[in-house]
């Protein structure tokens, strides 16, 4: 049927298994919309026996339709607040938690901290190895800031080779503690060029650290973490 020659144009032959057709499913109906094909929903012979009816046939078509429109729409979202060289939360998606997270703090206590990153001469990294090396050590540096991070704290990158983290519930000793294993982590590794693996040397960054105040609104949060930063890039770098 239609739905088939469109899977099998659009996966390939080998999506279809052995092990695939096994599964003995009857109806399936391609979940696409802008952009191509999103999934395959299938379904298996009715339980009760019996061929699906023209309705029924009719009714999922419809429900299809509907589900299509949903994974497009959640993907539209994601896509709107991702950064796409680094697959971090984008500037705009980080504005909107960190005032969320503060109007949540006015009303409910608790704290945050807040962490701006920024790579060092990261234009003399460029030009001495190049924009595509700059762009591959960009993805490391979101990697490498990811994985110390817990899965509440929200990464971004900020703009450029900028970087803001959000700490919901942290204390500044916390947030001082994730900042040193940060540049741990980062000061030991190697960036290494895409197509050769070939190792280019290696990338250091500056942190600033601040945790909110009674009442402080985000702007305010955000503009000391920023000081911060400025601080420790006139103390030395690093
Ligand atoms: P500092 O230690 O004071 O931060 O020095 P810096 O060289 O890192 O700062 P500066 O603001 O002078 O330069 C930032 C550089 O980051 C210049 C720009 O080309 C580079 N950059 C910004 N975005 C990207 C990107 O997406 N890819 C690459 N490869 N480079 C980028
Ligand atoms: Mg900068
Ligand atoms: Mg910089």
């Amino acid at each position: 049927c239609e739905a088939i020659e469109r899977l099998v144009a659009e996966l390939g032959a080998d999506g279809f298994t052995p092990a695939f057709h096994k599964l003995g499913l009857e109806l399936f109906y391609p979940l696409s919309g802008i952009g191509g094909l999103y999934g395959v929903f299938m379904l298996a012979p009715k339980l009760l026996g019996g061929a699906y009816t023209q309705l029924e046939r009719l009714y999922l078509d419809r429900m299809i339709r509907f589900l299509a429109v949903g994974v497009q729409n959640v993907l539209h979202h994601e896509s709107s607040i991702t950064d796409a060289k680094t697959g971090l939360y984008n500037h705009s998606y980080f504005s909107q938690r960190l005032d969320d997270e503060c109007e949540r703090i006015k009303r409910h206590g608790g704290s945050a901290g807040v962490l701006m990153i920024d790579a060092d001469h990261f234009k003399l990294f460029n030009d001495r190895y190049g924009h595509l090396a700059g762009d591959e050590a960009l993805r490391s540096l979101a990697t490498m800031i990811k994985e110390a991070m817990r899965n509440e704290d929200t990464v971004a990158r900020f703009g450029g080779e900028e970087f803001a983290i959000l700490l919901p519930g942290a204390s500044v000793e916390q947030g001082e503690q994730v900042a040193q294993s940060v540049l741990d982590r980062i000061a030991a590794s190697r960036i290494r060029r895409i197509d050769s693996h070939e190792s280019v040397g290696s990338v250091t960054v500056s942190i600033g650290v601040a945790r909110h105040r009674a009442g402080e609104s985000a702007e305010s949060l955000y503009g000391r973490a920023d000081q911060a930063l400025y601080l420790s890039k006139k103390g030395g770098r690093n």
